[in-house]
């Protein structure tokens, strides 16, 4: 193996099943060599860090409609600060308008996408059950989109329990997979209107809005009607410890109805907020609180530390960022007099990967490889992108991220990439941090500095998704 074209010499390879002193040897954008003592064109000295795959977040809103608004981070600033933190694909949203054609929606979103300097693929939200948009699902899976997002609350999102069967059972016989935002409408718009007529309408309030029983209620019947239509289904950004024994409930269940053996996958994420952030942010003085104001919000300790537990135990099996970020000053201050009004969002898809190193790494929360499976190859293999991307094996995509695991950084707003006023992480100190990242063996991030050029990101295709 002479005629490589770079070779990355001296690291700690690191992937969700293996961990090793290994040089890995990269031709036409793709990993053709593993092993001791390769030869290539070019060297890249790697000693004394890891070299992990490129990491892969499925849950992100560049550049998305909020009301009056959109989220501040277009393509281009997002998958810039998404490089910057070793971050190489994407799973964005498509969003039709009401009676919009789906692929209509799906061609506006790739022009959106023009500028991403990572790869992406893209979920298709579904806000109807009508027969006219079912019959559209089998032209999206083969337009690449095999997941579908369903909503439990929003108005003009939200499906009721017929619709939500008939979702199941269309995404199901194309092969797709659900994913769900689960928070029980009534419970939430019962709590926000009794917090209202308190006269409670700062950003204090914004947490006894959206209870944690709304959550779990919200996820017992999703998994319910997926059990009885026997499609696979992800429940996104999971909150609370009652939200995630929800799950494992189901897991066990479905266990049990099939012989011992998982034959329709349940699982989900949750997101580096409710890992590291509690509810008494919220607190802040003034609405300073605003800028943590998410959908589900912020939860106790004990939840967060319940959180860890679904991540070790593989009741939860990704961390993905739900990054929607809003600047406080002209987006979030829209909410300055009645918190139901604040965009709801927070930016993190810079930091996902080093948060991850060291509040679960190192604290011994979860072990190394656990850290590159939920960030890089579970996500890849429940959206059906594995072994494409998400791992480090021959013919996979040279996503290559060198992490120094000593490096000390503090995040602050300065330092982050992210086109936002503000980081919920604010002077977070941080232990290990991503040095270089390659896309498809092309330098995209040396030092912090974005190395490359708008548009180097691909659309990618998602094969049959959920994780078996
Ligand atoms: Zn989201």
């Amino acid at each position: 193996m002479t005629n490589l074209d770079l070779v990355i010499r001296g690291g700690t390879l690191a992937t969700a099943t293996r961990t090793g002193r290994e040089d890995l040897g990269i031709k036409d954008g793709v990993i053709a060599a593993i092993g001791p003592s390769l030869e290539g064109r070019k060297v890249i000295d790697a000693t004394g860090l890891l070299v992990l795959p490129g990491a892969v977040d499925p849950h992100v809103h560049l550049d998305m409609p909020a009301g009056a608004t959109r989220s501040s981070d277009d393509w281009c600033s997002g998958t810039r600060a998404a490089a910057c933190g070793g971050t190489t694909t994407v799973i964005d949203f498509v969003e039709p308008e009401p009676g919009e054609i789906l692929l209509d929606a799906f061609r506006k979103r790739r022009q959106e996408a023009a500028g991403a300097i990572v790869d992406y693929a893209l979920h298709m939200t579904l806000t109807n059950a009508r027969d006219e948009t079912l019959a559209q699902i089998p032209d999206v899976v083969a337009a690449g989109m095999t997941s579908f997002k369903t909503y439990t609350t929003y108005e003009g999102f939200r499906l009721d329990d017929a619709a939500f069967l008939r979702v199941m059972r269309a995404v199901r016989d194309a092969s797709g997979l659900v994913m769900a935002h689960c928070e029980n409408d009534a419970i939430v718009t019962d709590a926000t209107a009794r917090l209202a007529a308190l006269g409670r309408m700062g950003p204090g309030a914004h947490p006894y809005s959206r209870p944690g029983i709304a959550e779990a209620t919200a996820i017992r019947k999703i998994l319910s009607f997926a059990q009885f239509i026997q499609v696979p289904v992800y429940i996104v950004h999971v909150s609370t410890a009652l939200g995630s024994q929800a799950i494992a409930w189901a897991q066990v269940q479905e266990e049990h109805t099939s012989g011992g053996r998982r034959t329709v996958p349940v699982g989900g994420e949750t997101c580096p907020q409710y890992l590291t952030l509690t509810a008494s942010e919220y607190d802040q003085p003034g609405f300073a609180g605003a800028k943590y104001v998410c959908a589900p919000p912020l939860r106790t300790p004990h939840d967060q530390q319940m959180l860890w537990n679904a991540l070790a135990t593989g009741t939860l099996q990704t961390v993905g960022t739900d990054h929607c970020p809003f600047n406080f000053s002209g987006q979030k201050d829209l909410g300055r007099d009645d918190f139901r009004k604040i965009p709801g969002g927070l930016p993190g898809i810079e930091a996902r990967l080093a948060l991850l190193h060291t509040f679960g790494v190192l604290r011994q929360r979860i072990t190394l490889k656990q850290w590159v499976a939920l960030c890089c190859e579970n996500p890849a293999r429940w959206f059906g992108l594995y072994p494409r991307k998400g791992t480090l094996e021959i013919g996979s995509d040279a996503d290559v991220v060198l992490f120094d695991p000593s490096r000390q950084v503090t995040l602050s707003t300065e330092s982050l990439h992210e086109s936002v006023d503000y980081t919920p992480y604010e002077g977070f100190a941080l232990t290990g941090y991503p040095v270089m990242t390659l896309i498809r063996g092309k330098i995209v991030m040396q030092e912090g500095n974005v190395v490359s050029d708008p548009g180097l990101g691909h659309y990618l295709f998602c094969d049959t998704p959920g994780l078996i």
